[in-house]
């Protein structure tokens, strides 16, 4: 969520040609909102001016809005969901089947017209159906105008008012939001518990609000000098009359608009040199005041690692917010729970603020592959706070964590819809650590540096655009030169293992072979290290014929040897070296680590 100046080159991404075998087009939206909020009641009343693009070469009949405040209410979708799943979230549990009518969530549209003419539209939970009066072209743009009546529900799961911290309004996801269509057709997805997926485009938004209410969220406020709070220039005075502010935000080029609001937020703001202004927005409370304080200069150095090593944060302002119920990345903000340790606040920021690359500029759908945005966010944020906490071993509890879920029995594939695991736990463990250890398990395979620069070209080439995981993996082949598809393929859309192991170690006259075996289904190039018994050490690298290529060495002071290719379908593998086993004292498969072998004790031979 953060765009400026990037209207034109959204404009230009339509014309790009693909990388899938299609040529890459996306939809369009301009909205313009005006909100009139009654903190007393929470309830509010929206108008809604959506001018829409259909970018497609199809012709839309029909279109969906999604209504997400509707989960927040008795029997919804999200509220069954979460009392029959085995391991529900302890946020949500049974709370929604609790809420009266005064504290369920919803939004009702009371009028719908395109192009001035009224639309037929009825809801069912949380989507809007709307047959059109007329078709929309390709290339054609229609204006939608709307009224709605919206109540915040009390918080349970991210959106909502007075959380557990005392936030008054969480106001995400809270407003009619166009579903996306692309390639793969529409993604009118019920809200059920997780994970989003919007359309390009710009949004002015209007915020009438009592004037004792402090915002914070995406866009750049427009009118500072009438507000106050930090925001005004220096020096202004500023008076505040009547009893309400209009709040005039405006947010360039994301795909998606939150804003969160309390009479008691302070509110502090940080430059980043040469980058974008930091916002903190926080309650009055005395025992966080320190801890936020401290996260400011934290959170500079965390922009700056994220923007050298993916590509510059491309808006001006990001904000980090106390407000909904753990940690959310949203556009050009984050809302986080403040009452933390310092680490846990550093560690949450860093992840959420990661979070503005992957999902608010590289925007994958992450109901469908929720792993390139959990996955990669905690790929890089990890590597953050190891460089700005001193934290240790990035990847060590990723690869813990997925290799605890590859023996549990419980796993389903990457490619699980995020609303459709059978477990809560098994999903987490897929997006998150599955997700990390797949990246970083990627420099094992094409080397660091290939890795390094994958991420930078991925940035480059999608940035404000929606990729896939094959464009994913399009620019790593591209950058490194080897075919990549079967890594795709068995670790996001099965639930193959890696378990290679060394069987036998036999010398015959002077030479000695050794043999390796595959007892996994998933492919792996192999890195092998043999130490002899005088101290020195040697490395063999096992190429894996279906990558057609070897990566480059990353030991610059062992030596390496490129063995012969291993193809997949022959379980064992051997190779000979001229010298005896008595001058070998170890032999390791994967020295340094960094494949997710599920079976790690059958790994080493060790001569005794
Ligand atoms: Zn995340």
């Amino acid at each position: 969520m953060k765009r400026f100046l990037l209207i034109i080159s959204l404009i230009g991404a339509q014309l790009v040609s693909a990388q899938n075998n299609t040529s890459y087009w996306q939809q369009k939206v301009d909205y313009t909102m005006d909100i009139d909020m009654d903190v007393k009641t929470y309830q509010y009343k929206g108008n809604q001016e959506l001018v829409y693009t259909n970018n497609s070469p199809d012709t839309l009949h029909q279109v969906f809005y999604h209504l997400f405040f509707n989960a927040f209410q008795p029997n919804s979708e999200m509220d069954i969901r979460s009392r029959s799943i085995a391991d529900p979230d302890p946020r949500v549990k049974d709370r929604i089947s609790k809420l009266s009518p005064d504290e369920i969530g919803y939004i009702k549209v009371s009028s719908l017209k395109q192009n001035g003419k009224t639309l037929k539209y009825h809801t069912e939970g949380t989507v809007l159906e709307v047959q059109l009066n007329k078709p929309i072209l390709p290339g054609e743009q229609v204006t939608f105008k709307m009224k709605f009546d919206g109540q915040v529900p009390q918080q349970i799961r991210r959106s909502g008012r007075n959380n557990k911290e005392g936030v008054a309004l969480s106001m995400t996801q809270w407003y009619p939001k166009i579903a996306e269509y692309d390639f793969e057709g529409w993604h009118a997805d019920p809200y059920i518990g997780r994970e989003f997926h919007g359309v390009w485009g710009n949004f002015d938004v209007t915020i009438n609000i009592d004037k004792n209410y402090i915002l914070g969220g995406s866009g750049y406020l427009q009118n500072p000098n009438e507000i106050g709070y930090g925001y005004e220039t220096e020096g202004t005075k500023v008076k505040r009359k009547g009893k309400k502010l209009s709040w005039h935000f405006i947010a360039p080029n994301v795909h998606d608009f939150t804003w969160a609001a309390d009479p008691e937020y302070l509110h502090d703001t940080i430059q980043v040199p040469n980058g974008p202004t930091l916002h903190f927005l926080y309650k009055n409370t005395p025992e966080i005041i320190e801890n936020w304080k401290k996260l400011q200069p934290k959170s500079v150095e965390l922009i700056q690692y994220f923007s050298k090593h993916i590509g510059p944060y491309p808006y001006k302002q990001y904000s980090v917010i106390q407000g909904g119920d753990g940690g959310m990345e949203y556009a050009m903000c984050t809302l986080i729970t403040g009452h933390r340790s310092f680490g846990s606040l550093v560690g949450v920021t860093s992840h959420e603020m990661a979070h503005a690359w992957f999902q608010h500029i590289l925007a994958t759908n992450e109901s469908k592959h929720e792993w390139m945005d959990e996955g990669f966010t905690s790929y890089i944020s990890n590597k953050a706070m190891s460089k700005v906490m001193q934290s240790k071993n990035p990847n060590a509890g990723a690869f813990k964590s997925y290799v605890r879920l590859a023996t549990s029995g419980i796993e389903q594939p990457q490619s699980t819809h995020a609303d459709r695991y059978a477990r809560n736990g098994a999903y987490g463990a897929a997006a998150y650590s599955k997700g990390q250890v797949f990246l970083a398990q990627l420099g094992y395979i094409i080397g660091e540096e290939n890795l390094a620069k994958t991420l930078k070209r991925y940035y480059q080439e999608w940035k404000f655009k929606h990729p896939t995981p094959n464009d994913f993996k399009r620019i790593a082949e591209k950058v490194s030169q080897l075919q990549l598809d079967w890594y795709l393929t068995d670790w996001t859309q099965t639930t193959n293992v890696i378990d290679y192991e060394i069987t036998s170690v036999e010398t015959i006259n002077d030479d000695t072979t050794i043999t390796l075996q595959r007892n996994g289904l998933m492919p792996m190039p192999i890195d092998l290290l043999i130490e002899y018994t005088d101290g020195t050490k040697e490395l063999y690298y096992i190429p894996l014929r279906m990558m057609r290529g070897e990566k480059p060495s990353d030991s610059k002071n062992t030596k390496r040897t490129i063995l012969k290719d291993w193809d997949w379908a022959h379980p064992e593998y051997s190779f000979s070296i001229s010298k005896t086993k008595d001058l070998i004292q170890k032999i390791i498969i994967d020295p340094k680590n960094k494949m997710a072998d599920i079976n790690k004790n059958n790994n080493n031979f060790i001569n005794k």
